[in-house]
């Protein structure tokens, strides 16, 4: 069982999300941020994961769910991957939902990757080496928020742990290749 096998990792990834959520709360309260309703919805957004640690966690989310909705979100993500295929040999830009998205809610809500938690409030990170890079956040929240004082959101300290869970995990377990993979994709074993 997966859950075994990562168990400790698993919980360093748990606190990392929790970290996160309650920063991103924090944030999005002082604005008095909901998107609730917008039409633009990230889960639209072909987003790439990066991380061996988020696929697991999010398998070992997937391996939670009754049968019948585990096979339903594989064929969903079948089908996505089918057409997202179709579309760049097209060169056509569509935007499809993503696989765990069941009647406008995510499946995996607490399985569900770091961008997933991150995305939408505007934020700044900071790379070694380089100066801090301050970015607006989504279409919704600028509607929403843009007249107000930035309030610090910092993803610095989030990449910094999360690169070091996915180093310890990929040292541990031998893991060589590198990741890159929508939800889709993850869901469907299709690299
Ligand atoms: S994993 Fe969940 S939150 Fe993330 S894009 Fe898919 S449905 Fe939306």
């Amino acid at each position: 069982m997966i859950k075994n096998r990562y168990g400790s990792f698993f919980e360093r990834l748990a606190t990392l999300y929790g970290e996160m959520d309650s920063s991103y709360g924090n944030a999005a309260a002082y604005y008095g941020f909901d998107c609730k309703g917008c039409i633009e919805n990230c889960c639209l957004t072909r987003f790439y994961h990066h991380t061996h640690i988020e696929y697991l966690y999010l398998l070992e989310g997937l391996s939670s769910l009754a049968q019948e909705k585990q096979i339903k979100a594989t064929k969903k993500a079948v089908d996505y991957n089918k057409k997202a295929i179709e579309y760049d040999v097209k060169k056509k830009q569509v935007r499809q939902m993503c696989p765990l998205n069941f009647d406008g809610l995510c499946i995996l809500y607490n399985y569900r990757p770091m961008i997933c938690r991150l995305h939408g409030v505007s934020h700044e990170l900071k790379k070694p080496g380089r100066d801090i890079v301050y970015s607006p956040g989504c279409g919704e929240f600028t509607r929403q928020c843009e007249s107000k004082r930035y309030f610090r959101f910092d993803r610095t300290p989030f990449y910094i742990k999360m690169a070091q869970l996915e180093k310890d995990l990929t040292l541990k377990f031998g893991f060589t290749t590198k990741f890159k993979r929508t939800i889709a994709q993850m869901l469907a074993d299709d690299p």
